[in-house]
Order: C-alpha cells, then structure tokens, then sequence
C-alpha cells in the first residue's frame, strides 16, 4: 500500500511516521533523510542538496524524483512505501503518480496533519535532532539526556541547521508557494484524510490511525 503523510514542515510527519509505516507494515520513505544521510556520508548528492536544504528551498525536483526511483527500485518497496515529506511539489506529485500507475499501482491514501504556522515556528525551532540516528527531541516537551546526548544512541543532539527561525520561514514559504498546491490535485484522486496535528504524539496516532481504518 502507498500512503503519502502529508503537512507543512513542522507537522509531525517525522514524528509519526515510523510507527504508521509498521503498522502498514511498509517502509518509511523520507527524502528529508535520505538527503541528510548522503550529507553526512559527504556524497556529491549531498554536496548538492545542502545548499538547497541550507536555504530553505527545494532539491530540484529530477535530482529528488531520480532519488525516489531508486529507493522504489529496492524490493522492500515494490509491495508500498509510506512517503514523508515527498512529493513536495506538484512535478513531483504528478511524477509519482505516473511512476506507479506504469506498474499499476497507485497512491491508496493521503494523510494531511494540519498545524497552525504560529505553533510550527516553535515546534522546529525548538527541535534538536541527533547527529547519528536521527532521533528527533523538543528542548521544551522532549528533551535529549542531561549531557545533551540522544537517549537511543548516546550520540550528541544538535539543531538542524535548516531549523533556526530565519529558514523556516523560508520553509514555510517553499510549503505555501510550492507544495500546498499538491493537495489540490490530489483531491478527487486520492482519498485525502485531514488530521488535526495539534495534541500528543499518541493522540495524534490515533486519529491518523483511526482515518484511515487501523486500529489503535
Ligand atoms: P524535511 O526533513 O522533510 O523537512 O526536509 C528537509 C529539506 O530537504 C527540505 O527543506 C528540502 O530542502 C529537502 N527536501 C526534502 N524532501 C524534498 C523533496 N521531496 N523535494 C525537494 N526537496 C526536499
């Protein structure tokens, strides 16, 4: 099953996704990582995709669709994939859409996490996220261990350099110009299940959970 978890930056995805893709029993297909990962392995995509991320703005979309086709390529995808934080814009909704109707499958659901921008802002700027594993931590309501250390891996936390307030906003802005619009063509297509992403980490599980059928 292909299920695309949907929201502006700051929303969850990441958060909610590695426990929604074992239920659905596929894996968890986050560009935002795999690019973060070929970042610390300094690979040329790396290079490349850095001074995007630095920026706040968008890989180029071939350059992330080529990525994507890759990752759907290895065997664990070919039954689905729970996408998170891809497609961001509509080339690559529509690149998506075509890539698996080419082998008759197609996108099952859409999950949309609704957060206010105001509580986005403080959400990722107070996020802090680890250097190995990615485990991500809230200096407020999740905090790493007392020496700053993630509490998965012992490795340090740090704060992702494409979440201080002045790139988020940027964020925000490539979300509003470049991705939002994607909703509007997936409605009518896709069954598109909105979730209030405001509340716990459980109480948001539930009720992505619960649109889309699965018991708690
Ligand atoms: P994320 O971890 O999903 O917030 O992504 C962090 C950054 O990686 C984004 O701000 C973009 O620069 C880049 N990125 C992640 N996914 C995509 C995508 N589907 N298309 C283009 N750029 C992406």
């Amino acid at each position: 099953m292909f299920v695309l978890l949907f929201g502006p930056p700051g929303s969850g995805k990441g958060t909610q996704a590695s426990a929604l893709a074992e239920r659905l029993g596929v894996p968890h297909v986050a560009t935002g990582d795999i690019f973060r990962k070929h970042l610390r392995e300094g690979t040329a995509l790396g290079q490349l995709a850095r001074s995007y991320m630095d920026r706040g703005q968008l890989v180029p979309d071939l350059v992330t669709c080529d990525l994507v086709a890759s990752r759907l390529g290895e065997n664990d995808a070919a039954g689905g994939v729970l996408f998170d934080g891809f497609p961001r814009s509509v080339p690559q909704l529509y690149w998506v859409l075509g890539h698996l109707g080419a082998t008759g499958r197609s996108l099952a659901h859409v999950v949309n996490l609704q957060v206010d921008d105001r509580l986005i802002l403080g959400r990722i700027t107070g996020r802090r996220t680890c250097t190995n594993c990615g485990a991500t931590y809230h200096v407020d309501s999740a905090p790493p261990d007392a020496d700053g250390n993630c509490t998965r891996c012992g490795k340090p936390v740090v704060q992702r350099k494409d979440d201080t307030e002045e790139v988020v906003r940027d964020r925000l802005v490539a979300y509003a110009a470049q991705t939002f619009p994607c909703l509007e063509q997936l409605v009518g297509r896709v069954p598109v299940h909105n979730v209030d992403g405001v509340g716990s980490i459980e109480e948001v599980r539930v009720r992505i959970f619960s649109a889309l059928g699965l018991q708690a």
